[in-house]
């Protein structure tokens, strides 16, 4: 059915009433149903508001005058918040951000999943919400013939130069300052996106949580890296910690940013980090979660779920490098892993043999096609856990769950909304979901991550859409 607006453009709403956040930080208010999105209002605050845009579904708004603050409302403590894309609730305080967060699971788990009266936890929060993140990766540019490197300008490519990130390691702030004055000084020149011409692109560093190691990526559009052996001394002589510099070449006119072409230009290959007793070793192009002191509290929950007694066979799927594999192959008889990119499998596996465990096995391919083929070996799960990414489980892999019939499953999942919908067709299947718990693994920013448990019950839940 199409929305017929009960507004148009230019047209003013006296008292508007915002209800909640869009994943962009929009404040969300109602006009007969129809919703109007307004930058800079948070739930529970009522002001003036001129509709700028009205589209099929929804509008934009712009807010002219605030007539009550939340109590939640804060001065953005960054400088540069307004500008930059990388933060979209640093006008709330920590609490208010946790409390939007649980709101938000709740609402989607109930319109998209069809799912009432599940226990949704509290958000499982930080002490402290800033600095939390392990990886900084900065654009690099020239303007007014100077090297910059910082964000992207809200929806725009404009470089704007940065030096300090807030919700960055402070180490990594140090380290990036460091390449660029470095980098500037050689006279290194900056990639310029338009005319697809000059050198560097991208500045990547990574620092581990547990022993401080360090890697620093330079990623240049052209093979050869001027000034190299300079720029490796330099490095070496300024950052404590360093363990690591890998060159990587990235020529395509792309907003990816890494090439297919990496090599260590000094030091190791990977840095070691842990998370609670397993070790993990990470090279540049590895996916490693950008906050580790809340992914071992995630992981925790998750094999808190699993509940194994030591004589469970346990399948990670979506595993990456074999993160939540290890973590559960502690408490299991035996796990089995998979992921689709098959360089992040040959870091799982060494990271097992990093580990002296011998109970876990991985293979590298699509989950929803190697589950089954394991199922048609005689490989069952007792407790099933999966890890995907933004756009939920495949379907195939869904419908094979529901006829492996695993005990228990553990879902772990980086976007409410396809959770949501994926625990409708287990829902659907004769699974019934027990508990929901939220972790914030990045504070200042919309996202949520959420873990829940899920049991066999044999009969289907029916819902009413
Ligand atoms: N569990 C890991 C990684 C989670 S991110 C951790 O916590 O670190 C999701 C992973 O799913 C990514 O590594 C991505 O490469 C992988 N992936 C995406 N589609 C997939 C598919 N169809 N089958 C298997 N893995 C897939």
């Amino acid at each position: 059915m199409k929305r017929i607006a009960p507004i148009t453009k230019n047209e003013y709403i006296e008292e508007a009433h915002f209800e909640d956040l869009t994943h962009d930080g929009n404040g969300v208010t109602k006009v007969d149903g129809f919703p109007i999105f307004v930058p800079d209002a948070l739930p529970g605050e009522t002001g003036r508001v001129k509709v700028v845009k009205v589209g099929k579904g929804f509008g934009f708004g712009r807010l002219v005058e605030r007539h009550s603050d939340s109590p939640f409302r804060q001065e953005p403590p960054c400088p540069i918040y307004s500008e930059c894309g990388g933060c979209q609730i640093q006008h709330m305080t920590y609490e208010g951000q946790l409390q939007v967060k649980e709101k938000n699971v709740r609402d989607v788990l109930e319109r998209i999943g069809k799912l009432r009266d599940l226990p949704v936890n509290p958000v499982l929060g930080m002490e402290e919400p800033w600095r939390y993140r392990n990886k900084a990766q900065v654009p690099v540019g020239l303007q007014d013939g100077r090297l910059v490197a910082g964000f992207y300008q809200k929806r725009s490519h404009e470089i704007i130069d940065m030096d300090h990130c807030i919700i960055q390691y402070e180490k990594n702030d140090e380290v990036i300052q460091k390449v660029k004055d470095l980098c500037a000084d050689l006279g290194i020149q900056p990639y310029n996106e338009q005319s697809h011409k000059g050198v560097l692109r991208h500045i990547m560093t990574r620092t581990a949580f547990t022993t401080g190691e360090v890697m620093v990526v330079i990623v240049t559009r052209t093979k050869a890296l001027p000034h190299k052996e300079e720029l490796i001394k330099g490095l070496t002589q300024s950052i404590s910690g360093l363990k690591s510099i890998v060159h990587n070449v990235n020529g395509k006119r792309t907003n990816v940013i890494m090439g297919d072409d990496t090599r260590v230009l000094w030091g190791e290959e990977v840095i070691h980090d842990s998370i609670g007793d397993v070790k993990f070793a990470i090279s540049a192009r590895s996916f490693y979660q950008v906050n580790p002191e809340q992914t071992k509290v995630l992981y925790d929950q998750a094999l808190a779920y699993a509940d194994l007694q030591g004589e469970e066979t346990v399948i990670d799927a979506y595993c990456g490098i074999g993160t939540i594999s290890l973590f559960l192959a502690q408490k299991a008889k035996k796990v089995y892993g998979v992921e689709i990119v098959p360089q992040a499998i040959e870091d799982a596996r060494k990271n097992a043999a990093l580990n002296g465990m011998d109970n876990v096995e991985f293979e590298a391919g699509p989950a929803e096609v190697v589950i089954p083929a394991w199922y048609e070996k005689g490989i069952k799960a007792d407790v099933l856990v999966v890890d995907p990414p933004r756009k939920g489980c495949d379907e195939a892999l869904l419908n094979t769950i529901l006829s492996m019939k695993p005990k228990k499953v553990v879902y772990v999942s980086c976007n409410p909304a396809t959770l949501a919908r994926d625990l409708k067709i287990l829902e659907a299947g004769g699974y019934r979901t027990k508990e929901v718990q939220p972790v914030d693994m990045f504070p200042q920013t919309m996202h949520c991550e959420a873990v829940a448990r899920i049991e066999w019950e044999g009969d289907p839940h029916v819902s009413d859409d």
